[in-house]
């Protein structure tokens, strides 16, 4: 399960069903905004400096996986030749030195590392080890202060999660969803529940710093005494964060292959409201038991020791990201990869960027994007973000922020705007109300 591959909301709907189209907001603004013909604009700003002192963090796309999953959009490949992975893994290394060469790039070294996808622990050992030795060479990581991998459960043996640890891995990203067989196996997951008991007791043997399950709620098949259950189960394995996303159903998927092919545009999937009382009640039952709100999507047992990658994101790092149709972002420039396997590697052997579409952000976007996602950590601070921008949120969004208020979905006091636990539950939908009008509307996947 990819978290990182920034895919945002497809409307700012108020629909109270599951419809069509993608919910999670992770970045802006829209994909449907970014264009092809702009993609040379990534050139331009490679070839500047970047703003001083501004972090970095570095995007690996490993697009592989077992089988794929009813509900994925992604550009996943299931068939792939160990021949057709090394030439991949080769690839995308080049694009790294290309970035890691470019002015913006400026010799920094990433504060965190993400392996995402796709499945990133689809890879070999061997894989592992000559990919991470080879990009430490371009870049080295040891100034990181989180290296995640994201694993598939079937995926994992004791030997490859040592292999994991030993190479840097901090934080393991556990892609379980589900505990119940009968819900995994109604949404085409690949790993069944035995699967995942044995890669976690594994994994907790590996002593990583840091494991995170992921689940999703709402997820086919779903019902009140399965979720509850399988919330439970999680906290008993006593993970170091978790990881809870409400399902979704976006264009590209098989579900709505279904529903189309049923001529029907009603999901099959909960309600928005039955998604977030899920949410909300994993929450409490994971707070009772100690641990933190971090963001709308994840709770951790120690705040205190735990860096999160998406702090770098919501906060407007530099994401060199490197891979078929990952999403980075240099400087106020969004960039998307060209999202198909050959022409990818066809770009890289040709030596040109394999950019496929660009957006390049006015400074009131940069100040929409980075107001926007930072929320979605539940608090942010004025101070500042105003020192920052050099204007006040209450200034530049009074309006907004008034209705919020009114609601009951946010406060502000001592200094910081603070989203009530149901804003925080429906952030994605909330922050619409920021978004610029040509972006409230449309496709962004
Ligand atoms: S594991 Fe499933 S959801 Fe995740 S990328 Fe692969 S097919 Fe998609």
């Amino acid at each position: 399960m990819s978290t990182i591959s920034l895919p945002v909301a497809t409307t700012p709907s108020q629909e109270k069903s599951t419809k069509v189209g993608n919910y999670f907001v992770a970045n802006y603004p829209p994909f449907g905004a970014w264009k092809p013909e702009d993609a040379p604009l990534l050139g331009d700003v490679l070839s500047r400096r970047p703003v001083p002192g501004a972090p970095l963090g570095i995007y690996a796309h490993i697009p592989f996986c077992r089988k794929r999953c009813h509900f994925c959009y992604f550009r996943v490949y299931t068939d792939k030749k160990s021949s057709e992975i090394r030439a991949y893994l080769a690839a995308m290394l080049r694009e790294l030195d290309h970035y890691a060469k470019s002015d913006a790039f400026a010799g920094r070294k990433p504060l965190f590392v993400y392996f995402g996808g796709g499945t990133p622990s689809y890879l070999s050992i061997e894989q592992i080890r000559s990919l991470t030795d080879s990009m430490k060479a371009i870049v080295p990581w040891d100034a990181a202060q989180e290296v995640t991998f994201e694993a598939e459960p079937g995926t994992l043996q004791p030997g490859k999660l040592l292999a994991l640890r030993d190479v840097g891995v901090t934080r393991l990203s556990l892609g379980i969803e589900h505990l119940d067989d009968a819900v995994l196996e109604a949404n085409g997951r690949a790993h069944r529940s035995r699967e995942v008991y044995g890669a976690y007791e594994a994994a907790k043997s590996a002593n990583f710093s840091h494991i995170n399950v992921d689940l999703i709620a709402g997820m086919l098949e779903e019902t009140d005494e399965r979720w509850r259950e399988t919330v439970a189960k999680t906290l008993a394995l006593a993970p170091d964060g978790v990881t809870i996303y409400q399902m979704e159903v976006p264009y590209n998927s098989a579900i709505y292959q279904r529903m189309k092919e049923a001529g029907t545009l009603n999901s099959p999937v909960a309600d928005w409201e039955t998604k977030r009382r899920w949410v909300a009640e994993a929450f409490q039952v994971f707070e009772a038991a100690g641990y933190t709100v971090v963001s709308a999507t994840t709770l951790v047992k120690d705040p205190s020791k735990t860096y999160f990658y998406r702090q770098g994101l919501f906060n407007g790092t530099d994401l060199f990201s490197v891979g078929v149709s990952s999403f980075g972002y240099v400087n106020g420039v969004n960039y998307q990869n060209q999202h198909d396997f050959q022409p990818y590697l066809d770009r890289i052997d040709a030596g040109k960027l394999p950019t496929h579409r660009v957006y390049s952000l006015s400074d009131e976007e940069r100040y929409i994007r980075e107001f926007a996602l930072q929320l979605k950590a539940g608090t942010l601070h004025l101070a500042p973000f105003a020192a920052k921008f050099g204007v006040d949120p209450r200034v530049q969004f009074g309006e907004v922020l008034s209705a919020w208020t009114r609601r009951g979905v946010a406060s502000i006091q001592d200094g910081r705007i603070q989203l009530s636990r149901e804003g925080l539950m429906q952030v994605d939908r909330l922050i619409f109300d920021l978004f610029l009008p040509q972006h409230r509307v449309g496709r962004f996947s």
